[in-house]
């Protein structure tokens, strides 16, 4: 990810990002209390931006942290920070915190005020050569909790799986629970065999993924048939075609999984339809 850009939101003030500051006492810190969103912006709008927002409000409600902002504040803050760092094409991170309390206890205090920090960064999504070259998969053992459907800023899980998967030489990590494909590490996962196009529906083990909606809608629009249903390991080992889905890397094509070639080893052709299909909705709602 490249650097984040200058100015940054927190509490509700835009500020020089160098200069953001939070207290050592914020559950964020201390407790991983909180909840984020990550919205992709293209041409200075942010993308199915209503879907993050609904997200981040459904977080909130799991966390019991009641929303600082209106859905209009909310809006205006993003198109704000967006401006404030040039606009253009930038991923836009959102947290919210429980806040800052003044020790440690694990049952907050009544009446806490939550904190609320935003950064960009610049987004360049794959293209020519890269989307040619397709990513490769490490599968690991799913080691996260039972809410993943949860953006918890909790991330320890994660973090390690992503060591873990670039120890292995792969670009992510493709999970698996108890013999059955959860999601990637920060990604949904869809799966082909003979022009079957598989994916495992939305559950407490996998997080609502908002590019997978669109996937699926760009699937909708070019009359595959998706087959929303659990895969098994073996699935993932047989796939023609092994795609990701996120919101900062777009839909990409695994070529590699555990060092052994996906389908052809090639970006497939399904996945290609269903790509160029998620780049005329996003130019249709972004440009
Ligand atoms: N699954 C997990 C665990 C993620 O962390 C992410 C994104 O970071 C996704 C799926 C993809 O979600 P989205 O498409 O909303 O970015």
């Amino acid at each position: 990810m490249a650097a984040a850009l200058p100015i940054c939101l927190l509490d509700g003030a835009f500020v020089p990002t160098q200069d953001a500051r939070v207290s050592p006492f914020d559950r964020g810190f201390l407790f991983g209390d909180g909840v984020y969103e990550v919205i992709p912006c293209f041409n200075a709008k942010p993308f199915r931006l209503a879907a993050h927002l609904d997200r981040l409000q459904a977080g909130l409600d799991a966390l019991q942290i009641a929303n600082p902002h209106s859905r209009a504040q909310w809006t205006r803050l993003v198109h704000e920070l967006i401006a404030a760092n040039g606009g253009g094409d930038m991923g836009l991170y959102l947290e919210i915190t429980r806040g800052a309390g003044s020790g440690r206890d694990f049952l907050p205090p009544p009446k806490l005020k939550p904190t609320v920090f935003g950064f960009c960064w610049p987004l360049a999504p794959a293209r020519g050569a890269d989307l040619e070259r397709g990513i490769s998969g490490a599968t690991l053992d799913d080691i996260r909790w039972l809410r993943c459907d949860i953006k918890s800023v909790a991330l320890l899980a994660p973090v390690l799986l992503r060591m873990e998967s670039q120890r292995r030489g792969a670009d992510e990590a493709i999970l698996v629970r108890d013999g059955r494909l959860a999601e990637g590490s920060s990604s949904a996962v869809f799966i082909a065999k003979a022009g079957c196009i598989v994916s495992p529906p939305a559950s407490h083990e996998r997080l609502p993924s908002i590019t997978r909606l669109v996937v699926v809608e760009a699937l909708a629009a070019l009359g595959l048939p998706l087959h929303e249903r659990e895969v098994d390991r073996a699935e993932l080992d047989d796939a023609d075609e092994i795609w990701i889905a996120s919101s900062t890397r777009d839909v990409m094509p695994v070529v590699q999984l555990d060092g052994r070639a996906v389908g052809s080893g090639k970006p497939g052709p399904l996945w290609r339809r269903a790509y160029d299909e998620v780049q005329a909705i996003k130019q249709r709602e972004t440009r």
